[in-house]
């Protein structure tokens, strides 16, 4: 449940989206940038602010308020949603949840004012396998030399700091991996390669390198060796964002389909009185209906601390889905004019499927949904 203040951001946050995000949106695709004073605009809202807790400079907002903000802005441009969602949910939230006093006043404080981070967890030959990373963290002086590359990171050219993971004991597996959190101007951290995508295309996805880059011990987040569990409850959070991203995709689409049909006329009729076309109508707005539920109580049950691992990724594999089904069958109702640059529908369609791929493929849903069925039933 939002908070009546936090209603009245939204309004705000709706307009914004609406007014300034969504003309751009197809510009943001085609140059595969977001501009700057887009991002000012959501800074000068204080929307980075708005999670942050008041102590380091926020407005200590609900996550749920951020999730429907991520969705209002994802409505618009899924690409300008990641930003936000990357910097909050994917760099503070484990900075707010494992940092210390030190790192929170340093890093959160900055966020708050809009600087914005990015996570640095998938490699090249350690994407759903996330414990098998080869990066490599070796103890120097006071601190750590990290050798390694990661692949497909969110952010990459606008982030000033990264959360990162690296293994520190590659014979304990998972139980030998640490976390850091590393200045993107570090000397041996490089953006190695800009990754050109079919979707979200304004987001920064990089390729970064870290070639005996020195991090200090006091760096790390969490303790040593114990950086898996940061990861993995940080993508808990994550995962929410990318379903609240998902429905911001699947609502567009279903939106602007249904204007089109509304007035868009065959066989002398409006192709929304086709029965047969009533019936994808149906489909679409029960899914969009049943991932706005699903998330709603897995941003309740994250904002209440309560476990929301199963919640989380079904919430997140649901909106997935329904993005994709969504933003196909609207395509669809647009007939030949759906398939041009002239509608959103093409571009939906490319955005929506990327969130079935990150923060875990809905595979790995599958897998942590049913690891958590077996567990809860003592099986
Ligand atoms: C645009 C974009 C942005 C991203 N942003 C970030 C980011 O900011 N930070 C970051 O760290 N990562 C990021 N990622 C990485 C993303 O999380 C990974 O791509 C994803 O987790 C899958 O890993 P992979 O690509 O190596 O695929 P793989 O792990 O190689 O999987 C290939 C296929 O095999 C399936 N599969 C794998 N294992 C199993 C299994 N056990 N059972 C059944 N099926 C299985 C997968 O579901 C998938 O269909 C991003 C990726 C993209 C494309």
């Amino acid at each position: 449940m939002l908070t009546e203040n936090e209603k009245d951001i939204l309004k705000y946050v709706r307009e914004l989206a609406k007014n300034t995000i969504k003309p751009k949106a197809r510009e943001i695709d085609e140059k595969m940038y977001i501009p700057e004073d887009i991002i000012k605009a959501m800074n000068d809202m204080e929307l980075f602010a708005s999670y942050i807790p008041e102590k380091y400079g926020g407005y200590g907002l609900s996550f749920p308020f951020l999730m429907r903000v991520i969705e209002e802005i994802s409505y618009a441009c899924p690409s300008t949603a990641l930003v936000l969602d990357g910097a909050l949910t994917l760099f503070a939230e484990p900075i707010m949840m494992f940092g210390n006093e030190e790192q929170k006043q340093k890093y959160l404080s900055q966020v708050a004012k809009g600087l914005i981070g990015g996570l640095a967890i998938t490699e090249p030959n350690a994407g759903s396998d996330a414990a098998s990373i080869n990066t490599k963290a070796e103890k120097s002086g006071n601190g750590y030399k990290i050798n390694g590359t990661k692949i497909f990171i969110s952010n990459g050219r606008l982030s000033k700091f990264f959360i990162m993971d690296a293994s520190t004991d590659k014979s304990k597996g998972y139980k030998g991996i640490t976390t850091f959190v590393v200045d993107a101007d570090t000397p041996g951290l490089e953006v190695s390669k800009d990754i050109h995508k079919m979707g979200i295309r304004g987001s920064s996805t990089v390729e970064l390198s870290f070639n005996d880059m020195y991090v200090p011990e006091e760096n790390i987040i969490g303790k040593y060796n114990e950086g898996f569990k940061v990861i993995m409850e940080t993508l808990d959070a994550g995962r929410v964002g990318v379903a609240a991203q998902a429905l911001g995709i699947a609502r567009s689409a279903f939106d602007e389909a249904l204007e089109y049909i509304n007035t868009r006329k065959q066989f002398g009729r409006k192709i929304i009185d086709f029965e047969g076309v009533q019936f994808i109508l149906a489909e679409m707005e029960s899914r969009i209906k049943a991932s706005e539920l699903l998330i709603a109580e897995a941003a309740d049950k994250w904002n209440k601390k309560e476990d929301s691992i199963e919640i989380s990724s079904i919430a997140k594999m649901f909106a997935s889905d329904t993005a994709v089904y969504v933003a196909e069958r609207s395509l669809q109702l647009f007939g030949g004019y759906g398939y041009t640059i002239d509608f959103n529908a093409e571009r939906h369609m490319r955005d929506a499927k990327i969130t079935q791929i990150y923060e875990g493929t809905n595979e790995i849903q599958k897998i942590i949904i049913a690891k958590e069925i077996m567990k809860n039933h003592h099986l």
